[in-house]
């Protein structure tokens, strides 16, 4: 495990972790959360971060890539179980925006999860 209580207290995602902003969970674990995003373009749309702050893919080191693993192969469990249909019929789309020219907004590391019945708002 990396350093799981290293924490930005100006971080939005960081107080979703601390619990100081309420959100909708779809998972917990000791490294991981996954919450539905306020703003969905997807009939299914989650987010997966990292409980400890790390601000982008930018920065992700070789000792990341225990919880960055275990991240990308819990997404299609909870994808499944939120109400994407199977693969290939259905399935669904990962995004990790990633600094102001990649999209990002919220400079916590995080997976949008997006899938469901087109059309969807954006993408
Ligand atoms: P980004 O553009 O950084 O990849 O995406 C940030 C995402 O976080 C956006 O889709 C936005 O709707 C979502 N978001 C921003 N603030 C909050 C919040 O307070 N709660 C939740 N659940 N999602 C948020
Ligand atoms: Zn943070």
């Amino acid at each position: 495990m990396t350093h799981p209580t290293d924490h930005d207290p100006a971080c939005i995602f960081c107080k979703i972790v601390a619990g100081q902003i309420p959100s909708r969970k779809v998972y917990e674990d000791d490294e991981l959360l996954a919450f539905h995003d306020i703003a969905p373009w997807a009939p299914v749309h989650f987010l997966m971060v990292p409980k400890r702050h790390i601000a982008s893919m930018a920065q992700v080191t070789e000792a990341d890539q225990g919880w960055l693993g275990r991240m990308m192969t819990l997404a299609p469990r909870l994808a499944l179980e939120q109400g994407c249909r199977p693969y290939p019929e259905g399935g669904f789309r990962i995004v990790v925006n990633t600094g102001l020219e990649g999209g990002q907004e919220v400079h916590h590391l995080h997976l949008h999860v997006m899938g469901g019945p087109r059309p969807w708002l954006k993408g």
